[in-house]
């Protein structure tokens, strides 16, 4: 018996969470059963550990989107007991037992082998956030990202957290949107010159377009938030939308698209190629300084995950929450 937190619906219909003890038995189908050492608290977390927002179909459920640990039995060959490996997406936490728990059972398609350079408590620092967030940089690279401060929204989330210290490390001015001023100096540590109010951008405007300011945006927030930043794009710039803190709507004019040519790109971390995801884990573990993730950390227990779960939908959390599941 191991250590897991089960997420189950109660006769009147709501969510309870709960630390409980499961068998290897009720694990569901997989290749490979890996011993869990780290999961993380991401956005999505916080819908399934509550009241499931729809993400989560079957009760009981164990969340828990990303993982990372050693595989202890396999029946793939591309994995024996003993290696380190580290999962995201492929909707594991969702539809699939997740990362809550000291032990996984999962396909091999949805693995990749620990990136060199990082360990298992690293990767997961990084985690579903911080792997989004270094997609949305390729993503940018891709298109050109122009002259000028980079905007990066939800600064000091999850995603906004490594996309501000990636960006930063690469040579690029990073402007951080935040609606926690307290979070100024967390902030400039990782490496964002400028701070931009919350309340700056979520004023509306009449005007489709204003002066171009932004050489490219990682954008955690969308909304109305996003309709304005797509406004205020340099011409050709482009605008990675990883997220919808803010509202899933976008109340935007197609003006910024076809006067200024912006690029709004959409990430998707859950679908990635295996290819996709190998390099994305090899940027981070080149391009992502490893004192700047140590600063981005929160650590925590599988019984604090009902109220970080809470927290997060409230965008309370700050950088990244790692969850040692052993502790
Ligand atoms: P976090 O909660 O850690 O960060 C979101 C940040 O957005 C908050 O910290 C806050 O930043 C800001 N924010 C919250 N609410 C509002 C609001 N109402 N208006 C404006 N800003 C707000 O979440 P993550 O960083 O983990 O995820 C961010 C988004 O990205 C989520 O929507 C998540 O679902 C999505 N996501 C998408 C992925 C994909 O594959 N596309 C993968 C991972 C995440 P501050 O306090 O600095 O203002």
């Amino acid at each position: 018996m191991f250590n897991a937190l089960v997420v189950d619906k109660n006769e009147d219909g709501k969510t309870s969470a709960a630390v409980q003890q499961i068998g290897e038995d009720q694990l569901p189908a997989g290749d490979v059963t890996v011993a869990v050492e780290y999961s993380t608290v991401n956005y999505k977390d916080g819908l399934c550990i509550g009241p499931g927002g729809g993400l989560v179909r079957n009760y009981p459920h164990v969340p828990g989107i990303d993982l990372a640990g050693t595989v202890e039995s396999s029946s793939d060959d591309r994995y024996k007991a003993g290696d380190k490996v580290v999962l995201t997406g492929w909707r594991v936490g969702e539809a699939h037992w997740g990362g809550y728990s000291q032990k996984a059972r999962v396909k091999a398609d949805w693995l990749v082998p620990l990136p060199a350079g990082l360990d298992t408590r690293q990767a997961m620092a990084v985690g579903t956030a911080g792997f989004t967030a270094m997609l949305a940089v390729m993503a940018l690279e891709d298109h050109g990202i122009k002259d000028g401060p980079v905007l990066v929204t939800g600064a000091a989330g999850g995603v906004g957290s490594v996309a501000t210290a990636i960006l930063a490390n690469l040579g690029h001015e990073v402007a951080g949107v935040t609606g926690r001023p307290e979070t100024a100096d967390y902030l400039t540590s990782l490496g964002a010159t400028q701070i931009v109010a919350r309340d700056e951008l979520n004023e509306t405007t009449k005007r489709p377009l204003e002066a171009e300011t932004w050489g490219g945006c990682v954008d955690a927030v969308g909304g109305e938030m996003l309709a304005r930043v797509l406004g205020q794009m340099k011409y050709g710039a482009s605008v990675s939308a990883v997220g919808l803190a803010g509202g899933a709507g976008l109340p935007a004019t197609v003006i910024p698209f076809l006067l200024r040519g912006v690029n709004l790109l959409g990430i998707d971390s859950v679908m990635q190629p295996y290819d996709n995801r190998v390099r994305a884990w090899a940027r981070i573990a080149k391009d992502l300084p490893m004192d700047k993730l140590d600063a981005m950390v929160q650590p925590a227990v599988l019984s604090d995950l009902p109220q970080l779960g809470s927290d997060i939908l409230k965008g309370q959390v700050k950088g990244r929450v790692v969850v040692d599941v052993n502790a």
